[in-house]
């Protein structure tokens, strides 16, 4: 029985020795230890000794269960330290490596302008307003003297929800929304989105405008043609020529359409401009009369003038970008450039 217990006892360390991690070391405590382990049932023969061999076999077995015991302890031990060593050296963070740069980003060039051309109109008086996007027949068209049927309305190509609701095409139903909430005087700028069904390098179906529009009494003419010099000169460049040529709209009498010197080459004629040295930046002119009775406006004790210019062709002229479809793709190679 001696020899059993040396036998067990010899390929017990074997197996500690040999064993690289903890839950190895756990299962040969069970195997040879535990209640029904290999010393256990060494111990089960004992009652087949003489009461005077009995002793000596339990001490036997208790020095074998202590020395595995021990050894296993150790081992144990051993393995922890070499788990932890390897975790610290594999989670090291390296403190002189570079930082990463977080992706920053920068205002898109159709915002910018809206806030530039804002804060300008906002220095000269004028407060912000704002309209909904999907709009009524009457304040898109009817209230703005484009009577139903009139020809004047096919030269805005319209995206008709239903019957009498469309996507607005202009930012002009701001006018009527806020001089049918407001007496006079107004001075208010509108900048927002607008739809017209028009695709090309030019043209996109979904764009921009800024409005504006002041109705006082004695507004005339000048104050359109001094109020538009201070915008192009505050925007453009103090040298900037500006004039402006006779147009039509149904909601302004008389009308004009403004023009500045070509930006790229300062009036000498180029592509851009093709060779006038002149380029159109807005429309505008004074408030047709028709349209103040329908916001219950006298015409006789007040008058106002209104423009609008597309944000995007501004956007254009200002950054000198050559296609509009460049503004909507959302190309971040393009939008860094901003
Ligand atoms: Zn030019």
């Amino acid at each position: 029985m001696n020899e059993q217990l040396e036998q067990l006892k010899s390929r017990a360390l074997q197996e500690i020795d040999s064993i690289a991690s903890e839950e190895e070391l756990q299962n040969l405590r069970v195997k040879y230890l535990g209640k029904k382990g290999e010393l256990t049932s060494v111990m089960k023969g004992i009652g087949a000794l003489t009461p005077e061999e009995r002793p000596k076999l339990g001490q036997v077995v208790n020095t074998v269960r202590d020395l595995l015991e021990e050894r296993i302890e150790s081992v144990l031990e051993l393995t922890r330290k070499r788990a932890r060593a390897e975790k610290l050296s594999s989670e090291r963070i390296d403190v002189t490596l570079p930082g990463r740069q977080l992706a920053k980003g920068s205002k898109h060039p159709v915002s910018m302008v809206i806030e530039e051309v804002s804060d300008i109109f906002a220095g000269l008086g004028f407060q912000i307003a704002e309209g909904p996007e999907i709009e009524l027949d009457y304040y898109n068209f009817e209230a703005l003297n484009f009577p139903k049927d009139h020809p004047a309305r096919d030269m805005q190509d319209t995206f008709f929800v239903e019957n009498n609701l469309l996507l607005r095409t202009h930012t002009s139903p701001v006018q009527i929304r806020t001089m049918l909430n407001h007496a006079p005087p107004v001075r208010v700028i509108a900048p927002g989105t607008v739809y017209r069904c028009d695709y090309d390098a030019t043209h996109s179906p979904m764009f921009h405008q800024i409005e504006g529009f002041m109705v006082d009494k004695g507004i005339t003419f000048a104050d359109l043609k001094g109020i538009l010099t201070i915008f192009v000169t505050q925007y453009f460049g103090k040298d900037i020529g500006v004039r402006l040529r006779p147009s039509f709209f149904p909601f302004t009498e008389p009308s004009a359409e403004v023009d500045i010197a070509c930006v790229i080459c300062k009036g000498k004629g180029c592509r851009v401009c093709k060779q006038s040295g002149w380029l159109e930046i807005l429309g505008a002119g004074m408030v047709d009369p028709e349209v103040f009775k329908h916001v219950q406006y006298d015409p006789e004790s007040v008058t106002g003038f209104a423009f609008g210019m597309g944000i995007e062709r501004i956007a254009m002229l200002k950054y000198g970008i050559n296609d509009m479809r460049l503004l909507f793709e959302n190309d971040l190679r393009f939008l860094r450039q901003f």
